[in-house]
């Protein structure tokens, strides 16, 4: 008997159908095609963990046939899933977040090994997911559509309208490696609650826990072909996915450059893009400086700063500029590097080599800019330290582009009309926050900000997506979020009836 090895070794039989052991005890796992889990013609394509580099999962390499044989299901059968009734599938959802709780840890541990997230934060993720389940009573609610009385206008006297909420019908789901279960959950869920049939493509860095997701779904009853989860390389399946004229809307999370192209091929499709961020914390001098200081860091440091909405950027006013570094630098060394497995751990590796090498190269470019750096720069591998630079210009690539690390660029400015200039110059508007006890400047500032989301005196945080998310200028279209996501990936049906043949239809008595 083979030991098992990296995910598997987690793993319940409840998870079985989804992989084979290698003789290597490494899982590789098949992808989820028309109810079936099935293995690929084109080989396997591993997946490794930051933390160590060791192989943890292997997943199909998935091949354009395989997206045709995807494509055939998801707008065939699949399509099945809108005549279920409504609460049927919320039942299936309840079902789905009794077991995603009942194997909370396995799903955890496998978030863990593919991305290096910290297992505190993999839970949370698990716990978000299952919330976002629960909560699909509320997001349905966002489906009724509405009644429009006709008298309001002239021509429509005599008549009455209906808008009912109906599903796109196919929906192609492509998420990132860095929330890989809540965000393509955040996908699944709202698309299939109101009725579209889903083909879902994982990044490649972390494939594992969708199909983890799909194994959960399937024992919960979604019927076969309603969701069907492809694993291989963005660039040739996403591609194909994307611009097959079955589809008929795309809901895209991922980098601005891959967004745009993404946009570019899809051809006239219904499409929501959540691109990325550079959020920015402007901290006023009556700012309470010790909360803005300690939610700053968590903003920055949060799944080692791989997060869109992460706090990239401090815009501060002089007068309290040296007490706030001092205080962040405090906070920052409060947080633990180390293996992402270890409870005690607060921050682990960046996704990839690739990925710390490029954070390194923005913070190198800042300090041969004039930058100084007061905290941490130093890189390990996948490992970067918490890093924080001050006295940054602003012509450094990393005041402008995407970070994606956990560097905080701390900005000195002399009022609040500098900050707001400054925080109109990156081209992302996702999501920043401002610090101050001033009823007035809040007002102001979360008027003037051009991002999709403006938090007062805390970090922006997506959390399960109460409240709606989304980007302005390069960092997106359309809103995510409970029953907000819904409203994307449905369309209204206008339905007129003239109330005339019934004796009904009202009479003009004016006439003027
Ligand atoms: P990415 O490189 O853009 O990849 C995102 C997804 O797109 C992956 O599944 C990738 O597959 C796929 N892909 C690649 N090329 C494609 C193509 N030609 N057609 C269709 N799909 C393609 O992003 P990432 O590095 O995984 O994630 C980090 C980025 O996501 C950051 O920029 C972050 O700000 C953004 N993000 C935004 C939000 C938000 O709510 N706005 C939330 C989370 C993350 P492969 O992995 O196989 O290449």
């Amino acid at each position: 008997m083979v030991e098992r090895k990296g995910i598997a070794q987690y793993l319940s039989s409840f998870f079985d159908p989804c992989f084979e052991l290698g003789d290597d005890g490494i899982p590789e796992f098949k992808m989820f095609i028309g109810g079936q889990w099935v293995r690929s013609s084109g080989g396997t394509q591993v997946v490794d963990s930051p933390h160590d580099g060791s192989v943890v999962a292997r997943v199909q390499n998935g091949t354009l046939d395989d997206v045709e044989k995807a494509m055939q299901w998801v707008s065939g059968e699949g399509k099945k899933i809108r005549d279920i009734p409504a609460i049927d599938r919320i039942l299936i959802f309840q079902k789905a977040r009794d077991l995603l709780k009942e194997h909370k840890e396995e799903i955890a541990r496998a978030l863990v090994l593919e991305g290096g997230k910290t297992i505190r934060s993999a839970r949370g993720e698990v716990d978000a997911t299952a919330q976002r389940l629960m909560l699909t009573m509320e997001e349905a609610r966002k489906i009724y559509g509405e009644y429009i009385p006709g008298d309001w206008a002239e021509d429509t006297v005599g008549k009455m309208g209906l808008a009912i909420r109906e599903p796109e019908g196919v929906v192609a789901a492509i998420s990132p490696f860095n929330y890989p279960l809540y965000i393509a959950s955040a996908k699944v869920i709202p698309a299939l609650l109101s009725g579209n049939s889903v083909v879902a493509k994982p990044a490649s860095d972390t494939p594992v826990s969708l199909l983890l997701f799909a194994r959960v779904l399937q024992e919960a009853g979604i019927p076969a072909g309603s969701l069907n989860v492809l694993t291989g390389p963005g660039g040739k399946l996403g591609d194909a996915i994307v611009s097959d004229e079955r589809v008929n809307m795309v809901t895209f999370t991922g980098s601005t450059e891959v967004g745009i192209h993404v946009n570019n091929v899809m051809g006239l499709k219904k499409r929501h893009l959540e691109l990325g961020g550079k959020g920015i914390a402007i901290v006023l001098k009556d700012a309470d400086l010790d909360l803005a200081a300690r939610k700053i860091v968590e903003g920055n440091l949060s799944n080692a700063g791989q997060r869109c909405d992460a706090i990239a950027t401090v815009l501060v006013e002089k007068e309290v500029a040296g007490q706030l570094i001092a205080k962040i630098i405090d906070n920052e060394k409060k947080w633990t590097l180390g293996n992402p497995m270890d409870t005690g751990t607060d921050m682990g590796p960046l996704i990839n080599e690739g990925a710390a090498k490029r954070v390194e190269s923005l913070v190198q470019d800042a300090v041969q800019k004039g930058a100084k750096l007061v905290l941490g720069g130093h890189r390990n591998g996948c490992y970067f330290e918490p890093t924080v630079l001050i006295d940054v210009p602003l012509d450094a690539r990393i005041v402008n582009e995407e970070t994606f690390g956990p560097v905080l660029v701390v900005i000195t400015v002399k009022d609040v009309n500098e900050a707001l200039e400054i925080a109109k110059k990156p081209k992302y508007g996702l999501d920043s926050c401002v610090f101050t006890n001033n009823f007035y400047s809040m007002w102001r500032v979360a008027k003037s900000l051009d991002v999709g989301e403006v938090t007062i005196n805390d970090n922006p945080k997506h959390g399960v997506g109460y409240f709606p998310f989304g980007g302005k200028k390069l960092s997106g279209l359309g809103r995510e979020g409970i029953g907000y996501s819904i409203d994307e990936m449905t369309h209204l049906k206008t339905i007129v009836f003239s109330l005339e043949p019934a004796g009904l239809g009202k009479r003009r008595v004016f006439q003027g």
